[in-house]
């Protein structure tokens, strides 16, 4: 909220707040009014005399990208901002084409988008892992065309951190999710293709934030590249889904056993046909092993279900879980403090991106770690030490 709003909100006059914070009425109505932005120590004033709610971004970020934007490129993203929030998809496409992009104006527009957002935590957003062929995309699309149908709006998002742009994503291709993409209640989005999983996963976040501005139900985040997406989608999900395929009888599947720590839900995919019995058996050797686990952690139980994927079976009890799981994890709070927690996640991503980036655009920088990067690979510097000098270079400049 910014301060003008703050004061009528708290019902705290200009002059009495002037007074708290030292200064005269005049400054105060100039920051008020934008024209001049506060000191440092004003601003970390004013932080603390309202509680966090009037924040330094409420001043500094919007005036100084609004002022670099430009007038109209500003009116632009209003324009963009409405249109989102009206749950247009060919404006929504736009949005997320502009947060891919990796133009310093782009990124500029991308925030000063983000900031016209209201947040909610109405939607539920569900990662999904499994290796490939497991059928994860035909169960987003069974379980998406189910939630449609009962009135709800569906979106997908991929992370796949090995996709490159000449070869695009798998999920780039209509072929799959096929009735789904057609589905004017669906909005299907491939992987954006950066090829560095930090830079995939903030703007993976940032989509979200865009259909979650779109009013969409449920989001689901899908993991493409193998082993490493993992934990990124977690960390931006309400609710983890481990797919596996029937084994029957054999030992635990060559999951990490990490992925499977991570899981709120276990699912065998294609119980069916001459599957099912398979399914089931993999069933049983998960709850078993699950069940050793759970005893530890008798809080918040995990559940193996099983589903057919191609035949839309299975996906009523999968959609009652997770619904009885968000509901449990609001009424405990949980819910809103692993949102909470994930978005501190973003905020360290987002500072080890920026870091990265101010290194590698200065040149003098660039030359610097080059030459350490050179030394670290010849065994000639310890790798803590050499990433010591580097922050010393950059805490020194
Ligand atoms: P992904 O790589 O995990 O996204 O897997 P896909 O959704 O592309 O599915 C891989 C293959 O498995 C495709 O040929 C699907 O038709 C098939 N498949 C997916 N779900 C099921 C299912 O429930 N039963 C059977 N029998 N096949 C399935």
């Amino acid at each position: 909220m910014n301060l003008k709003q703050f004061l009528q909100f708290k019902r705290i006059t200009q002059l009495d707040f002037a007074k708290k914070l030292n200064i005269s009425p005049i400054s105060l109505s100039r920051y008020i009014g934008k024209e001049r932005l506060p000191e440092k120590n004003i601003l970390l004033k004013i932080y603390n005399l309202t509680d966090g709610l009037v924040s330094p971004n409420d001043f500094y970020l919007n005036n100084e990208t609004q002022m670099q934007l430009g007038f109209n490129k500003i009116k632009e993203i209003k324009n963009l901002a409405k249109n989102i929030k009206l749950g247009k998809r060919k404006y929504l496409g736009k949005a997320i084409t502009m947060i891919e992009s990796s133009l310093e104006e782009d990124q500029q527009a991308t925030q000063f988008l983000l900031n016209q957002f209201k947040r909610n935590d109405n939607s539920i957003r569900i990662g999904i892992t499994g290796v490939p062929g497991v059928g994860k995309s035909t169960f987003i699309e069974s379980l998406g065309l189910k939630l449609i149908n009962e009135g709800l709006r569906v979106a997908v998002l991929a992370i796949d951190p090995s996709s490159k742009k000449s070869g695009g994503s798998i999920l780039g291709d209509k072929t799959r999710m096929e009735r789904l993409s057609v589905n004017p209640n669906a909005f299907i989005r491939p992987s954006p293709s950066d090829g560095h999983l930090g830079g995939v996963a903030k703007k993976t976040s940032e989509s979200i934030l865009c259909l979650e501005e779109s009013n969409f139900d449920v989001i689901f985040v899908e993991t493409m590249g193998v082993g490493q997406a993992e934990t990124a989608v977690y960390d931006m999900v309400d609710i983890f889904l481990l797919l596996l395929l029937p084994s029957g009888g054999d030992e635990l599947q060559g999951i990490k056993k990490g992925i499977i720590e991570l899981a709120n839900l276990i699912i065998v995919n294609k119980a069916d046909n001459g599957l099912k019995k398979q399914a089931e058996i993999t069933q049983r050797e998960y709850i078993n092993a699950i069940n050793i686990k759970n005893n530890s952690r008798k809080e918040e139980k995990i559940d193996v279900l099983t589903c057919s994927s191609l035949e839309s079976k299975g996906f009523e009890k999968i959609w009652k879980y997770i619904k009885k799981f968000v509901e449990l994890r609001k009424k405990n709070q949980k819910f809103f403090q692993n949102r909470q927690s994930q978005r501190s996640k973003w905020m360290w991503n987002a500072v080890n991106l920026k870091t990265r980036d101010y290194i590698q655009k200065d040149l003098k920088f660039r030359t610097f770690t080059k030459k350490i990067q050179n030394d670290v690979e010849k065994n000639l510097l310890g790798i803590v030490e050499a990433s010591d000098i580097i922050l010393s270079f950059i805490t020194k400049k």
